[in-house]
């Protein structure tokens, strides 16, 4: 199984993505401008596919909308065999308008409101992955309401550590997701007469990236023990599907995430026996399909020195691109276009070359925090230059946002040498289009404000 890689490469020390030169797409439509690979995008679903293929498991492969929700890139994957994986309504409007089936759509979410599960009974979604008994009894009185029977799944906190960054682990015992496995078992005798909710399968993730396979082989060992025991509480009921969740590695840097050859045999081994008896393995992987599909182009504004320190000034940050200031997280970020002796051989933060200048890459807010990279050894670079922030097509967009009131980056998909604006930039317009005084009729003091005292 060849390693994940991606479509971005130097030809002639120009950074092209499948062919286009990124710095006709950033004349053409300006920065900063997130720039994806339709080709990476599939290939690394394939990959997943074939990964599972070999292991005699067929997944469901619901990607992950919250990494990358733009519609159009939401339509292709779908087009290539994705279901999608979504965490709120307005991630339902977009599955919809991405014209997925919706039977093939999970919907996850520790805080889902009353108007989100009506419309999701409504379209008529898959699964809903359930987080706590009271939003079980919530989703059974709106399901009977609505007269429909829900399938649901239930999320389960399998307490394992996938040593990754506090933030982002989500299957120990103390985060907000799921229930633990004494709690699940209780839940599923619960469950036993709720008629308008068939309680079908179970649902785990346990946090993202994990870069080692043994804390999936280690969650779904549990799992399996767990289903083994609530089939024995309750004759007659058969698990159907089990969702063991996203949080496959991305190469942020060359070469760091295991090969989905591991993973997969991780997840399918202590399934072999319910697979082969017919259950459905879901998987819901996001940054490992669009973290490398993606890049983010920005212009270099100032460079300035202070103290020891030299500072590349770009025109963007963490509006658009937040996890190096919420995460520490590492994106390499290179000119995207240099001289052949600076060719970078690899991406990672080692990359050595005679020549290379210390700095640190920021944006133009106001906040300390507002970098995108730290401590980096890059070539000379000068105000003007265009610079690419790899690995960045998983939650770039998706977190983006508009502090300092900055409008919101462009999107550009490229696909067999041709590319295609699919978010336009933001205008100024954009920003304050929604500014608009208008007096709440009915909403008011309880004692009017004497007239004399209005200020
Ligand atoms: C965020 C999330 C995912 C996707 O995580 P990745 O690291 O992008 O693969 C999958 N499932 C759930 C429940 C999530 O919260």
């Amino acid at each position: 199984m060849p390693r994940a890689m991606d479509a971005f490469e130097y030809r002639d020390g120009a950074l092209t993505c499948e062919g286009v030169l990124l710095s006709d797409i950033a004349d053409a439509v300006g920065t900063p401008v997130y720039v994806y690979s339709h080709r990476t995008l599939i290939e690394h679903l394939e990959r997943l596919r074939a990964a599972f293929a070999l292991q005699a498991t067929d997944p469901l492969i619901c990607f992950s909308v919250k990494s990358l929700p733009n519609v159009e890139i939401l339509k292709r994957l779908v087009a290539h065999g994705a279901g999608l994986d979504i965490v709120s309504g307005g991630e339902l409007h977009r599955a919809r308008l991405a014209g997925v089936d919706p039977a093939r759509c999970v919907y996850a979410g520790v805080g889902k409101t009353d108007d989100e599960i009506s419309a999701a009974l409504r379209a008529g979604i898959g699964l809903f992955n359930i987080e706590s008994e009271a939003e079980f009894e919530n989703l059974a009185s709106l399901a009977s309401r609505e007269r429909k029977i829900a399938r649901a799944a239930l999320r389960i906190n399998p307490d394992v550590d996938p040593r990754t960054h506090r933030y982002t682990t989500t299957g120990k015992r103390e985060t907000k997701f799921g229930v633990d496995l004494d709690r699940a078992r209780a839940f599923f005798r619960a469950a036993d007469g709720v008629e308008s909710v068939r309680l079908t399968g179970l649902h785990l993730h346990i946090g993202s990236p994990v870069y080692d396979p043994a804390p999936y082989r280690e969650a779904v060992t549990r799992t399996v023990s767990l289903m083994d025991a609530i089939e024995s509480d309750h004759r007659g009921r058969i698990f159907e599907t089990l969702d063991v969740g996203g949080g496959f590695g991305a190469d942020y840097e060359t070469g760091q995430s295991p090969a989905l050859a591991e993973y997969a045999e991780a997840i399918a081994a202590p399934l072999r026996s319910r697979t082969a008896a017919g259950l459905r393995l879901i998987l819901e992987p996001g940054r490992m399909i669009a973290a490398n599909a993606g890049v983010l182009l920005v212009r270099v504004v100032y460079t300035k020195q202070s103290g020891e320190r030299q500072f590349v000034i770009c025109d963007a940050g963490m509006n658009a691109l937040l996890r190096p200031a919420l995460y520490s997280a590492f994106h390499f970020i290179w000119p995207a276009e240099v001289a052949p002796a600076f060719v970078p051989p690899r991406r990672g933060r080692d990359v050595d070359l005679p020549g290379l200048v210390l700095c640190d890459v920021v944006g133009p807010l106001c906040e300390s925090g507002d970098f995108l990279g730290e401590a980096r050894r890059l070539p000379p670079v000068a105000r003007g230059d265009l610079l690419a922030v790899h690995a960045a097509g998983a939650y770039g967009m998706s977190m983006a946002n508009r502090y300092n009131s900055s409008p919101l980056p462009a999107e550009v998909l490229v696909r067999d040498g041709e590319a295609t604006l699919i978010r336009s930039r933001e205008s100024f317009a954009d920003l304050t289009a929604h500014e608009r005084a208008a007096v709440l009729d009915g909403v008011g003091a309880r004692d009017p404000v004497p007239a004399g005292e209005r200020s």
